[in-house]
């Protein structure tokens, strides 16, 4: 392929997350957000990184995703790299929800635009914006693959105990009701790359990958598939997140309706946008809340208690369903920054060889590392994630063989 680049969007409802890669060396030429699509004042952030040049923004009314794209290509134009350069060699679309059906990365036909548009009951807020993304890319660039990299496809290996919820089997199905699991590209980058650290094959090693950003999730792999991870038939189960209660009675949902009286799009709007650390305390920033902390706010110090609490709890289920452990890897925002998160996360582990040492979780590096000392039997890693790379490097690997 002469071509090398590759485009990877992720399209929200009102955003669109970009970068623009060269796969000869994984380098990335130019990467940007538009926020507020469809309002009258749209923003565009892009910053040229091939060209070496200053962040560029501009604000003003952007219509639609369309409008936001030719925008973004007419900035990348600036340096030679727009939408229809003969370089460009696919485009990369980051979808959610590729339910049961999708297992690994997939060029876009019509037949997979309707599948992944029979999935919007069980994604109703991510396949759509999704959708209008790759719509409008195939509509500016209809002679280009494009490839779909689904969130949920590399938890497609759980076996049927853990995907299964223990309710009536026919209204599962009936509904498409079973556990999913999200963030499945970054599990997959990070369980690849802890084994790259560790100088084994990921076939070989069995690694819990702790994905703590704002949203939160945990995983278990086993020789590089996943057996098991936090989040369910939607994100919100699993992990104390920062908007996100995760794990509950879901008997609580009846309370609120019955005693409570609130509708089912308030409680909805309560426990995705209004739970997890900025319920519990007002903030879900975790630099905000360790800062808190450190003055003696008694409600950030009791958010962190309950965020450590089930970290812990998944770590010790994880260690159960794996039997052997050989690395736990802490990626995003807050695994990768979160050094205190680290080690109360890990802290009373040592009867499961699990051991952090203080010096080497202090030290704050972009690149993966151990921070576990060399006699530990299980490595404790810091892994940062690469959701874009991972995308890129899966579509340039399947329109190579196209
Ligand atoms: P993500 O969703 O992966 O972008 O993660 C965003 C979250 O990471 C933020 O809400 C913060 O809680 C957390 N975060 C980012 N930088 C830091 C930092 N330097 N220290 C602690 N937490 C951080």
């Amino acid at each position: 392929m002469s071509s090398s680049r590759v485009l990877v969007l992720n399209s929200g409802s009102s955003s669109v997350k970009y970068q623009l890669l060269d796969m000869r060396d994984s380098s990335r030429l130019a990467m940007g957000l538009v926020e507020r699509i469809g309002e009258e004042s749209s923003r565009l952030k892009h910053t040229p990184l091939a060209s070496g040049g200053a962040s560029r923004e501009w604000t003003g009314p952007m219509a639609d995703h369309e409008a936001a794209l030719k925008a973004v290509s007419a900035e990348l134009a600036k340096d030679g790299l727009g939408l229809d350069s003969p370089e460009l060699a696919a485009i990369g679309h980051r979808v959610v929800h590729g339910g049961r059906h999708f297992t690994e990365p997939t060029v876009i036909d019509d037949a997979v635009l309707a599948e992944i548009e029979r999935l919007i009951p069980v994604a109703p807020l991510h396949n759509p914006a999704n959708l209008t993304g790759i719509r409008t890319a195939r509509s500016l660039r209809p002679d280009l693959p494009q490839v779909a990299v689904f969130d949920t496809a590399f938890h497609t290996t759980m076996p049927e105990s853990a995907a299964r919820y223990a309710i009536d089997v026919e209204t599962a199905d009936r509904h498409r009701i079973r556990r999913y699991g999200f963030h499945g590209t970054s599990h997959a980058y990070v369980s690849r790359a802890t084994a790259k650290l560790l100088g084994r094959a990921p076939e070989d090693v069995n690694v819990i990958v702790l994905h703590l950003g704002n949203g939160a999730s945990a995983s278990a792999v086993r020789g590089g598939r996943c057996v098991d991870t936090s989040m369910g038939l939607t994100p919100l189960e699993g992990l104390v997140m920062g908007t996100r209660s995760g794990d509950m009675d879901p008997a609580v949902i009846f309370h609120l309706m019955r005693v409570g009286e609130m509708s089912t799009d308030e409680i909805d709007t309560l426990l995705n946008k209004k739970s997890g650390l900025i319920g519990l305390c007002g903030d879900n920033d975790m630099r905000e809340i360790r800062r808190r902390i450190d003055e003696g706010d008694q409600r950030a110090a009791l958010a962190f208690d309950i965020y450590i609490h089930r970290l812990k709890k998944y770590i010790g289920a994880y260690y159960a369903v794996l039997g052997k452990v050989d690395a736990i890897a802490f990626t995003a925002g807050v695994g990768e920054n979160a050094a205190p998160v680290r080690e109360a996360a890990v802290a009373g582990l040592e009867e499961l060889g699990m051991v952090v040492d203080g010096e080497l979780n202090a030290v704050r590096s972009d690149e993966p590392r151990l921070i576990s000392p060399g006699h530990a039997r299980v490595a404790v890693a810091v892994v940062p994630t690469d959701e874009e790379l991972e995308i890129a490097t899966q579509t340039y690997a399947l329109v190579g063989r196209i």
